[in-house]
């Protein structure tokens, strides 16, 4: 079986429609969500509607818990404070409920998801390289846990010499390995490559693959305009920072 994993949507619902698209062309049914489906972007709704139709699993990320009434936005820089207000304004009543619901980790058969980090999910610790990502194994008894947060795609690989990076691409697991995959992000990548980004788990063969998939940055863009949200949210999805 083949479960596409997606996070860090941030209301960009051109980003998650194309997205969808190419799950939907590999035939695959079984779709798992590390969160933050809303904030940043200005189609929190549209983008909550369809996740929830589409995921089998849907955590917690930092952003949906402050654009429904969470503490984080008070640590925010200013731009990701105004995009959660505007968020907080936006939601029905309905999804907000639905976000206040969500959970911050859960364990799916032999591997974890959670959105930030296995040591400390609601810290939203960032785990950006191989020395942040060592101490987090001892957290976690699964083989491979799924993060997103960072918006930056990457496999960290334990062994018993340590840890090491290996570049987002096709990756089979070794037995007697584990890991720590961040499926990147669909609506806001920080990779310098502006393309959507999400992740196929081939679980018979225990083989990760990493997408990239172009979509309508401008249509996005105009949105966030549109929204009077900072120009600078609409600015960085050109450019992938
Ligand atoms: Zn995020």
């Amino acid at each position: 079986m083949t479960t596409a994993l997606i996070s860090d949507v941030h209301a960009n619902l051109e980003a998650l429609e194309v997205v969808l698209r190419a799950i939907d062309d590999r035939g695959v049914r079984r779709i798992l969500c590390l969160g933050d489906v809303v904030g940043y972007g200005a189609s929190p709704n549209e983008c909550l509607s369809l996740v929830r139709a589409r995921c089998e699993m849907v955590l917690l990320g930092n952003h949906d818990s402050a654009a429904s009434g969470g503490p984080e936005a008070a640590r925010f820089n200013p731009n990701a404070r105004a995009a959660a207000l505007w968020t907080a304004r936006a939601l029905t009543p309905e999804h907000r409920d639905y976000l206040r619901g969500l959970c911050l980790s859960r364990r799916v058969e032999t591997f974890l998801c959670v959105h930030a980090s296995p040591a400390a999910p609601r810290d939203w610790e960032y785990i950006f390289d191989r020395f942040d990502a060592e101490p987090q194994f001892q957290f976690f008894t699964e083989t491979v846990c799924f993060i997103g947060h960072t918006h930056q795609p990457a496999i960290f690989e334990r062994s018993p010499s340590g840890c090491v990076f290996l570049p987002p691409g096709r990756h089979r697991f070794e037995p007697d390995r584990r890991y720590i995959v961040n499926v990147g992000s669909v609506g806001q990548p920080r990779d310098r490559d502006p393309r959507a980004c999400f992740v196929f788990l081939h679980e018979g063969v225990g083989e990760i693959e990493f997408v990239r998939v172009a979509y309508d940055v401008a249509g996005a863009q105009q949105r966030i305009r549109d929204a009077h949200l900072p120009p600078v949210l609409a600015a960085r999805l050109a450019t992938g920072e």
